[in-house]
């Protein structure tokens, strides 16, 4: 395979705006699979290669209404779905006129949009946009690069900018295994699997040149070059480049580099941060894109900064000038507060990573090591990407109040001479893309009483808008949530069914899952990454009374899910503790396990549970999103006051543990524990059932409302991009 000449696909991109690259090739890949489905499905092909879909009210039910069964084989992908769905099922599609005008509708709300001309972002324009550089990206389980809250964050990010016509783009790797898959076994231990995700069987395209020939980029990491093909993704309006190196051309090793998202061998996975930050950069000049704004999601694409500082250098440019060039146009946003999240590496693996440091630039290795250590002249001290970020960026920002202010303190040697308060970190709290996790039930309601185009960027984040919540009628609330339950108790019951015969559990217990879980019983969630600090535990630390809950008079039921990190033995045995409890006859119908968490299982967890249960042990929960995404659908958040609940909590709300933080972590535990169950024994579970004559809880109400009035407005992403704008894409 020849190299591309980078002028060519740059002359090809001038033509149109610097963000259309691939865009071509995007639109080549639908008209091949609408040529492969009936002519009257054919504006599905183009709906399905944009994401958007995942975020129109209609595109998952049409997708669905074709073949509900292929459907869920496909999980969700609607490009295998039209590319595997049987004859029959298109064929009846596309005789049946109101799923046609329903596919046509989706394919023109796509077109207005794509038509819809970019804005600014503070310095940002569509001919220099920001460049949103990050390891992972969530848009939807259909496309499986992300691992967490990370990558559902920077999904999100994509998608509002979308809707707000933002000039943004993605950048990221393509990982041919994505994240791993989990299985439990009979006894709760954690058994990973990973299977490759052919990317011609999903929404992106490889982009091309003029002569029809992948781009192909060269990327010095390790002793050679590697090569690396690029994928588009529309997200909306917004395009997502996805680097890839399972190219023939690449030896196995560098084959491997986008295998698997967090690798655990730490040269591969270095290797992929050189690839994203030093790759990221090699693409936006291929692309003619000189971004105005690069924003670094996490530390993870910070060598993209050496990458710029040895161009300026090999231009002649002092080191330390070059540094300031560079910094004045990244900015870093921060997710970890704990000192060890924050990855380190010594001088040989830098070296052996990116040997052209030297030899291309001529810089001092030492200087470019210093960048990345507290202390810049001490040759002893590892090298940590978060500090480099620091560093080269004009602004560092965390993802929550408190944590701004842990950030702050993490960083203050890297600021010697300033005082705690006069380090430069500041914080935008997250928030989510209302319409990627509200409910179905939820949002229609809120259709019908809130102000007409009350999601639009102008009316969510003004309180007015929201007020017209406590207008709507209790029973209405309560129908649209009573609703929900039903659907999440009959998934659930068929799922664990299954799970339960796969793990070759009794018969008796098999059978509880299909007949015991309740639509009518409080029911508790909690799913997130199973990491120690998220204190699963609590939940059982008190094993009798836990379990007199399950089965009291008002009873209660926990749906949990999570992924352990596949080296973290202790998370994994949290898991199996949970497990222990399968032998008390009061669980088998009240408590169960869902296997393998993804966007998915959140959206489906957060929308139908009654309390979403969150923690983390102060302060380490950098923000924390599922709770907002709870918060949408009329889900009532109990969580410790860290992260984004400790600005979101004001006593009507919802329910919360104290934050403050205590070194002793075992006095800590156990005080949070009972207060945890003093919680749910005094106030939750009392309010929960307490029902009038029309069988509704009114406090309960009044609290779901309170809910969606404070959070609402507040934490949307749309709220979030609004100060990303404001106060860090905008020189000030
Ligand atoms: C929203 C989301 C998260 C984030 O969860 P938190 O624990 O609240 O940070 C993680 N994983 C998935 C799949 C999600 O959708």
């Amino acid at each position: 395979m020849t190299v591309r000449p980078n002028e060519e696909v740059r002359q090809v991109n001038r033509q149109a705006d610097p963000l259309s690259a691939g865009a071509r090739d995007i639109r080549r890949a639908a008209q091949i699979l609408a040529s492969r489905v009936p002519g009257r499905l054919a504006p599905l092909a183009e709906v399905a290669y944009n994401f958007s879909w995942t975020w129109r009210p209609d595109g998952e039910p049409v997708f669905r209404s074709i073949d509900a069964y292929r459907w869920r084989l496909c999980r969700q992908n609607p490009v295998r779905l039209l590319q595997e769905a049987p004859e029959e099922s298109l064929e009846r599609a596309a005789m049946t006129p109101s799923l046609v005008a329903r596919a046509e509708a989706l394919r023109d709300a796509m077109e207005a949009d794509k038509g819809r001309p970019l804005r600014e972002a503070g310095d940002a324009t569509a001919e220099h946009p920001v460049a949103f550089f990050c390891a992972e990206f969530g848009l939807h389980r259909s496309l499986p690069v992300y691992s967490g809250g990370l990558g559902v964050l920077a999904g999100d990010i994509l998608k509002e900018a979308s809707d707000r016509a933002l000039p943004l783009m993605g950048i990221g790797l393509m990982y041919r295994q994505g994240y791993f898959h989990q299985r439990v076994d009979a006894g709760g231990w954690q058994h990973e699997y990973w299977y490759g995700t052919d990317p011609e069987r999903r929404a992106c395209a490889r982009i091309t040149g003029g002569d029809g020939l992948p781009l192909v980029l060269k990327v010095p990491v390790w002793e050679e070059e590697l090569a690396a093909h690029v994928w588009r993704v529309d997200v909306g309006k917004t395009p997502l480049f996805l680097l890839d190196t399972d190219l023939p051309e690449n030896t196995p090793k560098q084959r491997f580099i986008t295998a698997r998202l967090y690798e655990g061998n730490r040269q591969i996975r270095l290797a992929q941060y050189a690839l994203l930050g030093v790759g990221g950069v090699k693409l936006l000049e291929a692309l003619g894109i000189e971004p105005g704004i690069i924003h670094m999601n996490e530390g993870h694409p910070a060598a993209a900064t050496l990458e710029l500082v040895g161009r300026e250098v090999a231009r002649g440019i002092p080191f330390k000038e070059a540094c300031d060039r560079v910094s004045r146009r990244v900015v870093f946003t921060t997710h970890t507060p704990v000192p060890a999240g924050n990855e380190t590496y010594t001088r040989e693996e830098v070296e052996q990573v990116m040997p052209h440091l030297n030899a291309q630039f001529g810089m001092n290795v030492e200087s470019v090591l210093g960048l990345g250590r507290y202390e810049p002249g001490n040759p002893h001290e590892p090298f940590g990407m978060t500090a480099l970020a620091i560093r080269m960026s004009r602004s560092t920002n965390g993802v929550s109040r408190i944590h701004g202010e842990v950030s702050r303190r993490l960083w203050h040697s890297l600021f010697p001479g300033r005082s705690l308060e006069q380090v430069p970190i500041r914080h935008v709290t997250n928030g989510v893309h209302m319409s990627s996790w509200i409910g179905p039930a939820m949002r229609r309601l809120l259709d019908q009483y809130l102000p007409r185009g009350w999601h639009a960027a102008e009316q969510i984040t003004d309180p007015d808008t929201w007020k017209a919540v406590d207008d709507i009628p209790d029973e209405d609330i309560w129908a649209v949530r009573r609703a929900a339950s039903k659907r999440l108790v009959g998934w659930v019951r068929s799922k664990t069914v299954t799970d339960r015969l796969t793990r070759g559990d009794t018969m008796e217990y098999v059978m509880k899952a299909a007949n015991a879980f309740d639509p009518d019983v409080l029911t508790l969630g909690f799913a997130r990454r199973v990491a120690t600090y998220k204190r699963l535990h609590l939940l059982i630390q008190d094993r009798e009374r836990f379990l007199r809950l399950l089965e009291g008079p008002r009873p209660m039921q926990l749906l949990y899910a999570g992924k352990a990190h596949p080296n973290d033995d202790e998370a994994k045995r949290l898991i199996v503790q949970f497990f222990g409890l399968k032998s008390d006859p009061r669980t088998g119908g009240r408590v169960a396990f869902m296997e393998d968490y993804d966007m998915g299982l959140a959206g489906i967890l957060t929308a139908g549970c009654d309390v979403w249960v969150n923690l983390p042990r102060p302060p380490l929960e950098a923000s924390g999103t599922s709770g907002m995404k709870a918060a949408f659908s009329g889900t009532l958040n109990l969580s410790v006051l860290d992260g984004w609940w400790a600005e979101a909590y004001d006593g009507s709300n919802g329910w919360a543990i104290d934050g403050t933080e205590d070194p002793n972590a075992e006095a800590k535990d156990a005080r949070d524990a009972a207060a945890l169950f003093d919680l749910l024994e005094r106030e939750v579970i009392p309010l929960y059932y307490d029902r009038d004559l029309q069988g509704i809880p009114r406090g309960w109400v009044a609290r779901i409302k309170a809910s969606l009035r404070t959070i609402g407005p507040r934490f949307c992403a749309t709220r979030m991009l609004d100060e990303y704008v404001r106060d860090i894409y905008t020189t000030n």
